[in-house]
């Protein structure tokens, strides 16, 4: 049975649909008016018997998506017809084929990609990554399938309030976990505060109605104050022949909950409640010049804020946003922050970069560069990712979510990387070898690891070396996701590798005790040595987990017995391991105690004298002394802290201490430090100056290689301080050692 239209509905329908053409107008050819016509009379009809859940005749959500997308994202007609089509294929007997012979094939594969993103209201959460990961797949095809849902989802969320409630939450997390942050990446920023605000409305709606309330109740006071604040503004610029617009715009009531709860303060104490914004009107070659005259003009009014300044005009966000930005001092002692830019720059601030197509036409200028670029990465990483949903969602999120900050190469290009982004994160930007071989960088001229983040505005300079490896412990501090996909990707080559080395040793081996190389003999094996995959075997072969002793046991008659000695080999090795356990401290107080006569002290002799294990002195360095009880003294370093809090205590107990002549006899144990960047010959270097040139022993070496970078800690006797000094000096001359210090002590050793 055929439903009733009331005339009042079919007025409004009517209405809906003759906005579209009125908006049109201006950029439509007469022929893309009738597509638009016959894409409406097709929705008509087709959804005609159809009702929303609020009861409103359906054709007026599709009315609604198309008028959305002409006032927000400023598309032409192809996305219009779309909006108008897009729920017709899902919902009812028209199919795909009968929209590409009405209306073509980019119409039909912009309707198939809407059609492809199912509505996940009722899907678990993780079903929604499936879906995120569809959205971003076809987008990728067709930037306009996601804005048409974009605007579909903004439509659908103004009309939440006819869905029952635990769909209303579903639909609002969704809103707030997935189209907000897309929104807001794309640069549709009323889109996204309204998203925000709606999703809140729903989740939260005491938060909601409080603030709302309070922006209402102040609403008068601001009017006021506003009004006084531009006065002499608009009086200056109209002086001086600006055409201009003054607007204000109070900050999405999501953002001021923001700001309460992230900062706990109350709804008085939010400064920036609202901002002012002037629009100027410039042609194309005065957009920078004016906005900046305009900038000197206000703070001449008023007076700015030194650290409030931000430049969005030289250095446009990543989604294209351009705006200076100045907080500036009002009359009655509080802050405004005010907004200066063009009209074409606010277009793109409030519509997105959509709008911009709009501008260049179909001149792909730079400034799309942004948009582009991360649209570029994305397939980027949907291409090689093979990997689970999850991964990339994350990935991609990463992406998303991340504010952004600026930073300049060497040669002084500018790149845009998200917040706590690393030196890595900006090696693998300029290229997956850079990245892969990346073993520090400087940055503003100082040496720092990969994983060194990055503030707005450093320069760097990747330092590259050949030896080196792609690290699994670099994957903990990178924050983009090409840095990730580089790393994951060479990691699995570099185990791929391993383990067909893994392999090939395996059959050397095998050949070698004349074992068959056939999967029988390699199961045995693995029986034998409980590694339960051929992967890991082969991995553990080559990483010499396995050694070749263990293969010729598996292989041999009197394995039982090899195994045996196996069992009781680590017991062994951990008693060998147990001399090497002993600290430092322990040894060093061992040998200074065996050497008494090291201190020459007053005129007491006899006595035990015991190096404070806090500091650590050796002779030459200024010390101080205390007397024990029982004819001990414990001698530390004059600087110590330790010493120094001793001193205040038992002032009574210091005695006077002296090192004696003939202390080169002696040999102190003393700490070096060093550290630099790894490269081939540094460890001969060190120990060539150590064993060599100072023919000094050492009690331990200890070199380490994180991410590139050396360190190294080496134990040793030497005779006195200025001899420490001499060795340390000569150390500092080689190159890429960048630090030598003395160790007073383990614990302190950070202190210093
Ligand atoms: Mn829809």
């Amino acid at each position: 049975m055929e439903y009733q239209r009331s005339d009042e509905e079919f007025k409004l329908i009517l209405s809906r649909y003759k906005e579209i053409q009125r908006k049109l107008r201006p950029r439509a050819t007469k022929e893309q008016k009738m597509e638009v016509r016959k894409a409406f009379t097709l929705a008509f009809n087709a959804h005609k018997d159809m009702r929303r859940r609020s009861g409103e005749p359906y054709i007026l959500h599709p009315l609604e998506v198309a008028n959305i997308v002409l006032d927000h994202m400023n598309l032409g007609t192809t996305s219009v017809i779309c909006a108008l089509l897009h729920d017709i294929v899902e919902d009812t007997d028209y199919t795909l084929q009968d929209i590409e012979s009405l209306f073509g094939e980019e119409v039909a594969s912009i309707i198939d990609g809407l059609t492809k993103i199912d509505d996940v209201s009722d899907t678990p959460m993780s079903r929604q990554f499936e879906t995120f990961k569809k959205i971003l797949l076809t987008m990728s095809k067709d930037a306009r399938v996601i804005l048409i849902k974009l605007a579909d989802r903004l439509h659908n969320m103004r009309t939440l309030d006819s869905m029952p409630q635990e769909k209303q939450l579903k639909i609002a997390s969704e809103t707030l976990y997935m189209y907000a942050p897309l929104a807001h990446r794309l640069g549709f920023y009323n889109i996204k505060s309204e998203l925000e605000d709606l999703a809140m409305k729903y989740q939260d709606p005491g938060s909601y109605n409080y603030i709302s309330d309070c922006i209402k109740n102040t609403e008068k006071d601001r009017e006021i104050f506003i009004e006084q604040f531009i006065a002499p503004i608009r009086e200056q610029l109209t002086a001086r022949d600006f055409k201009f617009e003054i607007v204000s715009r109070t900050k999405s009531i999501y953002s001021i909950w923001q700001k309460m709860t992230k900062k706990k303060i109350p709804f008085d104490e939010v400064y920036d409640l609202f901002a002012i914004r002037i629009i100027i009107e410039a042609d194309d070659e005065h957009q920078k010049s004016s906005c900046w005259s305009v900038y000197s003009i206000v703070t001449d009014i008023y007076k700015p804020k030194a650290d409030r300044l931000r430049d969005w005009i030289s250095m446009p966000k990543a989604n294209g946003y351009q705006s200076l930005h100045t907080t500036v001092m009002s009359n009655k002692g509080k802050w405004v922050e005010v907004q200066i830019r063009t009209r074409q720059m606010d277009t793109i601030a409030e519509n997105g970069f959509a709008a911009h197509w709009v501008y260049k036409g179909n001149d792909k200028h730079t400034d799309e560069q942004g948009v582009e670029a991360w649209l570029a990465s994305i397939k980027e990483i949907l291409q090689n990712n093979e990997n689970n949903t999850g991964e990339l969602v994350s990935n991609v999120k990463m992406n998303l979510f991340n504010k952004e900050i600026f930073v300049f190469t060497s040669k002084g290009d500018e790149h845009t990387m998200p917040e706590n982004s690393t030196v890595l994160d900006f090696a693998y930007e300029m290229s997956a070898d850079t990245g892969n071989y990346c073993i520090g960088a400087k940055v503003n001229n100082k040496l720092v690891p990969p994983s060194h983040i990055l503030k707005t505005g450093d320069q760097i300079e990747v330092i590259t070396s050949q030896k080196q490896r792609v690290q699994e412990e670099w994957l903990t501090f990178v924050a983009t996701a090409k840095a990730v996909d580089n790393i994951t990707n060479a990691l699995g080559q570099q185990r791929k590798e391993k383990i067909a080395q893994g392999k090939e040793q395996l059959k050397t081996y095998l050949k070698k005790y004349n074992v068959d190389v056939n999967k029988i003999n390699r199961d045995k094996l693995m029986m034998f040595t409980g590694y339960k995959d051929k992967e890991s075997l082969y991995l553990a072969i080559y990483n010499r987990q396995i050694p070749e002793l263990k293969i010729k046991q598996c292989f041999s008659k009197i394995s039982i017995a090899y195994r045996l000695l196996d069992w009781i080999k680590p017991a062994v090795k951990w008693m060998w391991g147990m001399k090497n356990i002993l600290t430092i401290d322990n040894a060093l107080r061992r040998k200074l105690t065996h050497n008494p006569q090291s201190l020459l002290l007053g005129n007491v002799h006899e006595i035990k004298q015991t190096i404070a294990p806090c500091c650590n002195p050796v002779a030459g360095d200024q010390v101080i002394a205390f007397a024990l009880n029982n004819n001990e003294i414990v001698v530390h370093r004059a600087n110590c802290a330790e010493a120094v809090k001793l001193s205040a205590r038992y002032g009574d107990k210091i005695v006077k201490a002296k090192w004696r002549a003939e202390e080169n006899k002696v040999d102190f144990l003393a700490g070096i430090s060093l550290k630099g960047f790894d490269s081939k010959g540094l460890v001969h270097s060190i120990t060539g100056i150590i064993h060599q040139d100072f023919q000094v022993n050492c009690r331990t070496i200890h070199f380490e290689t994180t991410e590139g970078l050396f360190e190294g800690k080496i134990i040793l006797y030497i005779q006195n301080v200025e001899h420490l000094n001499k060795l340390m000096e000569r150390l500092r001359s080689i190159p890429n050692i960048e630090k030598v210090e003395r160790i007073y002590s383990d614990e302190n050793e950070n202190k210093h």
